[in-house]
């Protein structure tokens, strides 16, 4: 069984900045979870920051590429950077991905570290700019197809297409990751 990772605030976890969850209601998210494939995470949490903590948003609306190529930081609106702990999330995502043998993940939009059609821009203004969060980078430049929360039969049809046609061994990930240091999170 193919399973899928899911931004943790969209499985109805308190993990957001402002101590809130954003659950969605999706219908085949419901199915997936009843057929334990959903692995739920959260970059930010994972990598180390609080909740509640202060916003953060990529300068510039650079994008996760240009974080995962040390060429744009992730700040709060005070200025204090929060890249280490963005990239470290984004690590532990890939790894916990690699150890289940994700291919498919189901993450919020808009995010800086989430993201996968659009992040905000760095002004801290509430305007959005296309580009990818930092883990949806990171995730993507090793394989792993991102959609986010309005594009889940997107991810559905995905799925459907790499299960009509598996790798030989593909499916079997069991989250130990084979000697690699993974965070501890178990399918629900
Ligand atoms: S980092 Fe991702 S999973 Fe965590 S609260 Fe933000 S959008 Fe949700």
């Amino acid at each position: 069984m193919e399973r899928i990772l899911v931004s943790a605030c969209l499985m109805g976890r308190k993990v957001r900045y402002d101590g809130a969850a954003k659950t969605s209601g999706d219908a085949l998210l419901a199915v997936w979870r009843e057929e334990g494939r959903l692995i739920p995470f959260c970059p930010e949490v994972e990598g180390g920051l609080p909740v509640p903590r202060p916003a953060a948003e990529i300068e510039g609306g650079a994008g996760g590429p240009a974080v995962l190529a040390g060429a744009a930081r992730v700040l709060t609106a005070q200025g204090d950077d929060v890249t280490g702990a963005f990239l470290a999330g984004a690590q532990a995502a890939l790894a916990v991905a690699r150890s289940f043998d994700v291919k498919v993940a189901i993450l919020k939009e808009g995010s800086p570290s989430c993201g996968s059609l659009t992040v905000y821009d760095g002004t801290f203004r509430g305007n959005r700019t296309p580009g990818h969060g930092v883990t949806t980078a990171l995730l993507e430049l090793h394989g792993i197809a991102v959609f986010g929360e309005e594009r889940i039969a997107d991810a559905a049809a995905r799925l459907r297409e790499i299960e009509a046609f598996p790798r030989p061994g593909a499916g079997s990930g069991d989250g130990s990751g084979a000697g690699q240091e993974v965070p501890r999170i178990s399918p629900v």
